[in-house]
């Protein structure tokens, strides 16, 4: 086991500030006298006022919320599963600090806890999905912070960064990474809810988005490892129109009624997961 100590590498979110974040009571602290409470519930809310707005306006409350019941029911756990693998396999030490971006209500995170001995680092917009995630995993830190913008965690610290369909923020994961750390990201396989987008969209459009994943992570990060999961569901009335909430955001009044009129549906979901190391600097001249 290495010297670790136990204190996560959090760093204040004060513009211009970035100074190491260290627990004093019912608060961290900066060197700078910048305070954050934690709250009751566990969580500690980083967002400053200019950080607020996320690049993809919609409510993403709902869309959390939405997620976190069709997880509670076994849906879309597949690409938990393969990220717990993934990640088993990496032989991390203990105490390892992995940094989930767009934690949510925790599942991954809490999955992975479960398996390895970690310090999860769960980042999220939605103070409810934190606060949500601190009920079920206290063990874990939770924090409230705009993942698109500059991390709230130390540079090279981090020994895994996840990122399951959720914010991509390349030059913040290199940033954050130690040396031959690792990122792994998930993002949707072609024919991922191929059934509910023939639906809202008439047709279902195949797009790869592996290409564009593996194109926005270089030339930060090489690629090591691509693995597809699959699973399919046959999902009652509540179940489509909680997916339908956390697929489309704000979707037009005519799909929803689609949606409305079914009582079930099968449903295939299907993410492509890449494990990218990072690419050793290039040398200084
Ligand atoms: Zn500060």
């Amino acid at each position: 086991m290495n010297a670790r100590t136990a204190a996560p590498p959090l760093s204040c979110t004060v513009r211009a500030c970035g100074q190491p974040l260290t627990r004093r009571g019912g608060a961290y602290a900066c060197p700078r006298g910048h305070t954050f409470d934690i709250a009751r519930r566990g969580y500690v809310n980083l967002l400053q006022p200019q950080d607020r707005k996320s690049r993809t306006p919609g409510d993403a409350r709902m869309a959390v919320e939405a997620r976190a019941t069709l997880l509670s029911a076994g849906v879309g756990l597949a690409v938990v599963d393969e990220l717990v693998r993934r990640v088993a396999a990496m032989g991390l030490q203990p105490g390892a600090v992995v940094v989930d971006l767009g934690s949510g209500t925790g599942d991954a995170l809490g999955a992975l806890a479960a398996a390895a001995s970690i310090m999860g680092i769960g980042i999220d917009l939605s103070a409810a999905a934190a606060e949500e995630a601190a009920r079920r995993f206290p063990g874990l830190i939770w924090i409230v912070a705009n993942a698109d913008r500059r991390l709230p965690i130390l540079e090279r610290s981090a020994d895994v960064v996840l990122s399951l369909h959720g914010r991509r923020n390349p030059i913040e994961c290199a940033r954050v990474l130690k040396p031959g750390g690792r990122l792994v990201i998930a993002v949707p396989a072609p024919g991922d809810l191929v059934e509910l987008r023939e639906l809202v969209q008439g047709a279902a459009v195949e797009r790869d988005r592996v290409d564009a994943a593996i194109a926005a992570h270089a030339p930060s990060f090489d690629l090591e490892e691509r693995v597809t999961t699959h699973e399919s569901h046959r999902l009652g009335h509540e179940d489509l129109v909680a997916l339908l909430r956390a697929t489309y955001r704000g979707a037009r009044a005519s799909a929803a009624g689609r949606v409305e009129a079914l009582t079930s549906l099968e449903v295939t979901f299907a993410s492509d997961v890449l494990v990218f190391a990072l690419a050793a600097p290039p040398a200084r001249s």
